[in-house]
């Protein structure tokens, strides 16, 4: 298939890469020059603009920040002209950012305006998981779209869920987030209250794993340096999920909330926890560093 993918980032360039690897025809553009290079490498052809990019393309890919650049990208700010206005066919839309379910309504609905589909396809699973081909993709959209789409999924990840109509896909990764943002507090938590009194991090989680406090943060992606070999903890939180992107992600489950009139107090906690941790000058650090915030003073 001929695939535009704009957004070449943490997640966006394993991603490209392994559609490159499935034999698809990749045209790829992002604002930072060095990552279509690194792209271009892998096989991939080169898009001057995202215009460009888009260009004959069956399938168009995004994978972007947030909302504001997603809208962007599609329906064009300061009065400049979007996506949507310049596209001469009607390729599937597939943006797998995660950005708030009215951002991903608004986009569809403009999309289904010109008679293009629009899915919303947020992800699970983290760099590792893109870089492996084995994320969990979390579609909303109508079902021939999410058939249409789903090959071209497979090539990135194992698990494709259809959550149901446009939006559904943000809904659940929001949910998901926020489960994640406040496992990742609590384990960091539990792991600096046993250090502080004299466990060896690796051997506290070792133990909990095998108990009833283990979970995704703790087993896979431990936040503690050292403890496991490969984790963003280990090379001093670079790279991965950044802390930006969490607490933008616990802001979006917050705006949820308060829409749905939920109630969501470890959220909240957890959104103010990473706020706080950005604040002090950790947004670009992987999320994973909040572990630091219980440590501080402790070195
Ligand atoms: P990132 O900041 O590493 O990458 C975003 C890329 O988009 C950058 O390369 C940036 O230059 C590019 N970009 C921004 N605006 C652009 C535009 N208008 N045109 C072209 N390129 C543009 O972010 P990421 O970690 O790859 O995350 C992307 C999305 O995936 C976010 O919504 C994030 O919440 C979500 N996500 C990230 C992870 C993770 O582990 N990093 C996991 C699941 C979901």
């Amino acid at each position: 298939m001929n695939i535009a993918f704009i957004g070449l980032g943490n997640m966006g360039a394993p991603m490209a890469t392994n559609l490159v690897k499935a034999g698809h025809s990749v045209t790829v553009f992002d604002l930072v020059e060095s990552a279509i290079q690194t792209l271009e490498a892998e096989g991939a052809k080169r898009g001057e603009s995202a215009e460009a990019c888009v260009r004959g393309a069956e399938v168009i890919i995004s994978m972007l920040p947030a909302g504001a650049h997603v809208k962007g990208l599609y329906l064009g700010r300061n009065g400049e002209p979007g996506l949507l206005d310049t596209l001469d066919g009607k390729p599937l839309l597939i943006d797998a950012s995660t950005i708030s379910p009215d951002d991903a309504r608004t986009v569809a609905a403009a999309a289904a305006e010109r008679g293009i589909s629009y899915l919303d396809a947020p992800v699970s699973g983290g760099v590792g998981g893109a870089k492996a081909g084995i994320l969990t993709f979390i579609v909303g959209g109508d079902s021939a779209a999410f058939d249409k789409a789903r090959p071209v999924l497979e090539a990135m990840g194992k698990n494709i869920f259809h959550a149901g109509d446009n939006g559904a896909g943000q809904v659940a990764k929001i949910c998901n987030n926020m489960l994640l943002g406040i496992l990742m507090s609590g384990t960091a938590e539990a792991l600096a209250l046993g250090v502080k009194n004299g466990m060896d991090p690796a051997v506290l989680s070792e133990i909990m794993k095998q108990s009833s406090g283990g979970n995704w943060a703790l087993n896979v992606y431990n936040p503690w340096p050292g403890v496991m070999e490969g984790s963003a903890a280990s090379r001093d939180y670079q790279g991965g999920f950044l802390t930006d992107l969490m607490a933008k992600d616990l802001g979006l489950a917050w705006e949820l909330a308060l829409g749905s009139k939920s109630s969501v107090p470890m959220g909240s906690q957890a959104r103010n926890l990473f706020a706080l941790h950005s604040a002090q000058g950790n947004g670009a650090l992987d999320f994973s560093s909040i572990q630091t915030l219980y440590r501080a003073g402790d070195e």
